[in-house]
């Protein structure tokens, strides 16, 4: 019997012994492709031996040294290397050791800067409906994912929540995106409006939905009309790019297919790529300016940031991603999985839409295509692709739906960004019939 308290109790996992490429190999010698990075994470595979030597050398040098007293050549390193990929704006870097802690320091940080520069009324959060920011009390808040958030929600802290931007079921028929767009931005400038718009502090969005919608990506034009209602009031973009970062959708940052630049950005799984738990909150120079020319410290803090295996995972992890080759197979293989995924499923009867950029895609399952009904969440049919999915080899991110009653059960692909051909085709075989199965 397990002494492990595991996400679900009850169930018999199997045990992963082994991981090479995009293959995880369990104790009874059954191999699983990892059709999903885990939960996007594994952006390299597994064991990758670059990786694994530089954490080598890492831990013969030094495990660990407290940044109150110490940083690192590593660190330093991943910082220079991070911030030469971010757009001018965005010019220093924040350690953490995962998403909901990045999340957590980047309202901190939002909060902190107002008070440094003479306006702490500036308290209110305002993020999105069906999003997800992370599991602590602070990410969760900000979250909009309502199944997630029911039993905590008398000790969540206030926020408010807006629609996100979700062309698939919200965009009226006869909408143009410019005008969707215009209508979810003054949504949102009223409500700034109502609460006060000095007293916001902050608007959270991912730029592309991942545990939440399953790769839902914004219409043209939504993020620059989002920036410019934020610069209007004077409000920080905080964009989080914990699961849709680090060239998951096909540019090293999904923001900047949006030809914007936020004020913070949360990343994290990519950033460690499963090898180390890292994240980040990269942030302009306006707020660290507002730290340094203040109170002369970020009033924050943990124990394992900045840490010196994690930094020399992550520097590596981030070289390996600058090569060229690496994005261009992120776009190439993604092109190939959505042309795949249209084949195999546009035509079913419970496939309602299939999204998504780069080697992150999304399919929404529904129980009537042409209406876009949900399937009763009771069915779980999530939980049953799942299993299936694992029957036939492979691992794939289904999410439950039914959120505000209409969001679909919808599966999540993340493959490692080294995925070859006929890997992405055997994601796709195996997902068909996984589906077909469950339903
Ligand atoms: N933000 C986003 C967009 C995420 O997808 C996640 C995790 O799925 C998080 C934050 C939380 O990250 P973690 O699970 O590393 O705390």
């Amino acid at each position: 019997m397990t002494k492990i308290l595991h996400r679900t109790i009850g169930t018999t996992l199997p045990s992963a012994v082994a991981g090479e490429g995009v293959h995880i190999t369990d104790s009874e010698g059954r191999t699983y492709i990892d059709g999903s990075g885990g939960a996007a994470v594994s952006c390299l595979g597994h064991n990758h031996p670059e990786v694994v030597d530089a954490m080598k050398v890492q831990m013969g040098r030094i495990a660990y040294a407290h940044t109150s007293f110490f940083t690192t050549d590593v660190a330093e390193e991943l910082a220079e290397q991070l911030i030469a990929l971010t757009p001018s704006g965005l010019d220093y870097v924040y350690f953490v050791s995962g998403g909901s802690e990045a999340v957590e320091a980047a309202l901190k940080m939002a909060r902190q800067y107002f008070v440094e520069i003479g306006q702490p009324q500036r308290r209110h959060i305002v993020a999105r409906r069906q999003s997800y920011h992370g599991n602590t009390i602070g990410a969760l808040a900000t979250g909009g994912n309502e199944w997630r958030r029911a039993q905590f929600k008398p000790i969540l802290p206030e926020t408010h929540h807006v629609s996100p931007c979700y062309a698939y079921r919200d965009m009226w028929p006869d909408e143009t995106t410019e005008a969707y767009a215009n209508r979810l931005a003054e949504e949102l400038e009223d409500q700034i409006l109502k609460l006060g718009s000095d007293t916001v502090m902050a608007f959270v969005a991912e730029p592309v939905v991942g545990a939440t919608l399953g790769a839902v990506g914004p219409v043209a034009d939504y993020f620059k009309r989002i920036r410019q209602i934020c610069d209007k009031y004077g409000i920080l973009l905080i964009l989080d790019e914990v699961m849709c970062g680090m060239g998951r959708t096909g540019t090293m940052f999904a923001f900047e297919q949006e030809h914007i630049v936020p004020d913070l950005v949360t990343i994290a799984k990519g950033l460690g790529g499963g090898f180390q738990p890292i994240g980040a909150v990269l942030l302009s120079e306006k707020i660290y300016r507002a730290f340094a020319d203040g109170s002369g410290l970020f009033q924050h803090g943990h124990t394992y940031i900045g840490h010196p295996i994690a930094a020399a995972a992550a520097n590596k992890v981030v070289e390996i991603l600058r090569r060229p080759e690496i994005i261009a197979n992120v776009v190439k293989m993604g092109d190939r999985l959505q042309a795949g995924l249209d084949a195999a499923l546009g035509q079913s009867p419970y496939v309602g839409d299939i999204r998504g950029r780069g080697l992150f895609r999304g399919v929404e399952i529904v129980a009537d295509k042409d209406t876009k009904q949900p399937f009763d969440a009771a069915r779980k049919i999530h939980a049953k692709i799942k299993k299936e999915a694992m029957e036939q080899g492979l691992m794939c991110y289904p999410m439950g739906g039914t959120i505000d009653g209409k969001l679909g059960d919808h599966v999540l692909l993340a493959p490692a960004f080294i995925v070859e051909p006929e890997q992405i085709d055997m994601i796709v075989d195996r997902l068909a019939a996984a589906i077909k199965a469950a339903i």
